[in-house]
C-alpha cells in the first residue's frame, strides 16, 4: 500500500522495529485502540489511523525517531494531550509522537523569574507547583489548563485569560528547545549560548522562539519550554455586570483596559435569560493595598456605561474551577447533551480591534438568525454562546455553535458554518488564532505573499514535509 510519502507496509514494519529499539518495547504501541485514540484531537473532522504511537522520554529519542522518519519518508504527527477542537488530521502510515511522557519541571529560577519544563508538562500542574513556592506563571490561565501541555500551548498559541499587557502565552515565553525536521536539536533565546540560561528571549539575533509559536508542530517538535513567572498575587476580587447591549459592554471594557484595572474581562452572550444578555465577568488581582481601589474604579466605569451589577458568584466559580458552564450558571451537561442528544462544537474564533468588535458581533447575528437560519434549524443546530475574551487592546471572539454529532447532515452544516463564519470574520478584519487543518486553508489563502513566505520557510526546513503534513501547509508543498 503506497501513499504520497512513498512508504509501503514493509517500510512501516521496519520502522516499528527501529523505533522499538530506540524507546524500548513499553513506549511504542501499534494496538488498534491506541491508534484510534491518537487519530484526532477533540474535533470530529475526518482523519486516518497512524501506524504507531510512541511515547519518548528524552530529546535524543525524539531526534532519532525524526531521523528515521526522514530517511524513510514517513510523516510524524505530534500530540500534547490532544485537547484542541481544531481538527488535527492524522494520516495513515504515520508515526504519532506523544509528548505527554516528557513532563518534568526542570528548573524554577526565582532569581531570574523563569520556569523551565519539558514540553509535556501539564499547565495546571506547573502552576500548582509554583503556587506552593509563592510564584505563578506570568500568563495565568487559559481554558484548557487542566489538560493542556506547556508545549501544546506554545504550538497552538493558546489564548490566555488575560487582559493585562505583556501576559499572553507568547508574551511570557522566554525560549525553547526543539527538534527540527532533520533531527537537529536547537535552543532559542539566551539559552542558545551554551554558557547561559533561559532568561531573555530577545538576544542572540532574530526571535527564533516566535517561529514556533502557533506553528502547530509544523516547524519542529518542541521538547522544552521556558516561561516567565511572577510572585503569586495574593488577592482576587470578582465583579459581574449586565448591559443592555454589546456596544455598552465593549465601551466599559475599553475604559477598564485603558486604566489597567483588570486581570481579565470576559463578555458572554447566548444561552442566557434576555435580561442577562451581555454579561460581563471581571477578574481583578493584586495585593491588599491596591485591590479595593481598583474594584471601586472598575465598578464606577461599568455603571457609567449603564451596566447593572449582578451576583459575581459564577465569575468566581469560573475562575477558580475552570468550567465554562459556570459563566452562565448552568451545569456542563446543558451544553453538550440536551434531551439525550450529544453535540459537537465546530468553534470559530478571531482577534478583533476593540472598535471592530460590535460589527463582528452584528455580522454573526445576521448570519445565524437570517442567512443560515433555515439550514441550522433543519439540522437542529443550537448556539452554546459567544464569548469575548478581552486582550489589552482588543478582543478575541469565540463563537461556539453546537450540532448533533450523530447526524451526518448536521455535521456537514456545522462544518459549513465554521467555514462561512471564518470567511466572514476575515472579511471584517478578524484574525483567527490557534489555527489547524480545518481553518488553515481558509485563513492562509487570504494572506498572499505572507503565506508564500511561510511555505518557503517550511519547504527549506522540512523539504520532505515530514512534520504534521497538512496541518498548516498542504500535504505536497
Ligand atoms: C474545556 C476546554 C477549554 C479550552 N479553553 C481554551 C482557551 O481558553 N484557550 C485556548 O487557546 N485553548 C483552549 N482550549 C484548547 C486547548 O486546550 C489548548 O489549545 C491547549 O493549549 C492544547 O494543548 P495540548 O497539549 O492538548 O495540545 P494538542 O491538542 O495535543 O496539540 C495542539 C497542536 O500543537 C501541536 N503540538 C502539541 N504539542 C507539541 C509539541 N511539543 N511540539 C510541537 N507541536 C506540538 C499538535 O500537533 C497540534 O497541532 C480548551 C480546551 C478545552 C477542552
Amino acid at each position: 500500500m503506497y501513499d504520497i510519502y512513498g512508504c509501503d507496509k514493509m517500510d512501516i514494519l521496519e520502522v516499528q522495529k527501529e523505533v522499538r529499539e530506540i524507546v524500548g518495547p513499553k513506549r511504542i504501541t501499534t494496538e488498534y485502540i491506541d491508534r484510534v485514540f491518537y487519530s484526532r484531537d477533540l474535533s470530529v473532522d475526518p482523519t486516518e489511523l497512524p501506524s504507531m504511537v510512541v511515547l519518548p522520554k528524552t530529546v535524543e529519542e525524539v531526534s532519532k525517531i525524526v531521523k528515521i522518519a526522514n530517511k524513510r519518508n514517513i510523516p510524524i504527527f505530534t500530540f500534547g494531550r490532544g485537547s484542541t477542537l481544531l481538527g488535527l488530521r492524522v494520516k495513515e502510515n504515520s508515526i504519532v509522537i506523544n509528548l505527554s511522557g516528557m513532563n518534568k519541571i526542570l528548573n524554577i529560577d526565582t532569581a531570574s523569574l523563569t520556569v523551565t519544563t519539558e514540553a509535556g508538562a501539564v499547565w495546571l500542574a506547573v502552576n500548582a507547583t509554583l503556587w506552593k513556592k509563592g510564584y505563578e506563571l506570568s500568563s495565568q490561565w487559559h481554558g484548557g489548563v487542566i489538560s493542556s501541555t506547556m508545549g501544546g500551548a506554545v504550538a497552538a498559541n493558546a489564548i490566555a485569560r488575560t487582559s493585562e499587557p505583556g501576559t499572553q502565552v507568547g508574551d511570557t515565553l522566554v525560549g525553547l528547545e526543539a527538534v527540527l525536521p532533520n533531527g537537529d536539536i536547537i535552543k532559542t533565546g539566551s539559552a542558545a549560548n551554551p554558557n547561559s540560561a533561559p532568561f531573555e528571549r530577545y538576544a542572540l539575533g532574530p526571535d527564533i522562539t516566535g517561529l514556533f509559536l502557533g506553528s502547530a508542530g509544523t516547524f519542529g517538535i518542541i521538547t522544552k519550554v521556558s516561561f516567565r513567572i511572577r510572585r503569586k498575587r495574593n488577592k482576587t476580587e470578582y465583579l459581574s455586570f449586565s448591559f443592555g447591549n454589546y456596544r455598552d459592554a465593549v465601551e466599559a471594557v475599553k475604559n477598564l483596559q485603558q486604566n489597567e484595572l483588570i486581570q481579565f474581562a470576559l463578555l458572554v452572550q447566548g444561552a442566557l435569560p434576555p435580561e442577562k444578555e451581555n454579561l460581563l465577568h471581571i477578574i481583578i488581582t493584586g495585593n491588599e493595598n491596591t485591590i479595593l481601589r481598583k474594584k471601586e474604579l472598575a465598578e464606577t466605569i461599568c455603571r457609567m456605561s449603564r451596566g447593572k451589577p449582578e451576583d459575581p458568584e459564577n465569575t468566581r466559580r469560573f475562575w477558580e474551577t475552570y468550567y465554562y458552564s459556570w459563566l452562565r450558571g448552568m451545569p456542563t451537561r446543558y451544553y453538550y447533551v440536551r434531551k439525550g442528544t450529544p453535540y459537537f462544537c465546530p468553534e470559530v474564533n478571531a482577534y478583533f480591534r476593540i472598535q471592530d468588535l460590535p460589527k463582528a458581533y452584528d455580522a454573526f447575528w445576521e448570519y445565524w438568525n437570517k442567512e443560515k437560519s433555515a439550514d441550522i434549524k433543519r439540522v437542529k443546530g443550537v448556539l452554546k454562546g459567544i464569548d469575548t475574551f478581552f486582550t489589552y487592546n482588543g478582543g478575541f471572539i469565540w463563537f461556539d455553535p453546537l450540532f448533533p454529532v450523530k447526524d451526518k447532515e448536521a455535521i456537514n452544516v456545522g462544518f459549513e458554518v465554521r467555514k462561512e463564519m471564518t470567511e466572514k470574520f476575515m472579511d471584517l478584519g478578524g484574525c483567527p488564532a490557534a489555527i489547524s487543518s480545518s481553518s488553515a486553508p481558509i485563513v492562509f489563502s487570504r494572506l498572499g505573499t505572507t503565506y508564500e513566505f511561510m511555505k518557503l520557510l517550511k519547504k527549506s526546513i522540512d523539504p520532505k514535509n515530514i512534520l504534521n503534513p497538512g496541518v498548516l501547509f498542504p500535504e505536497v508543498l
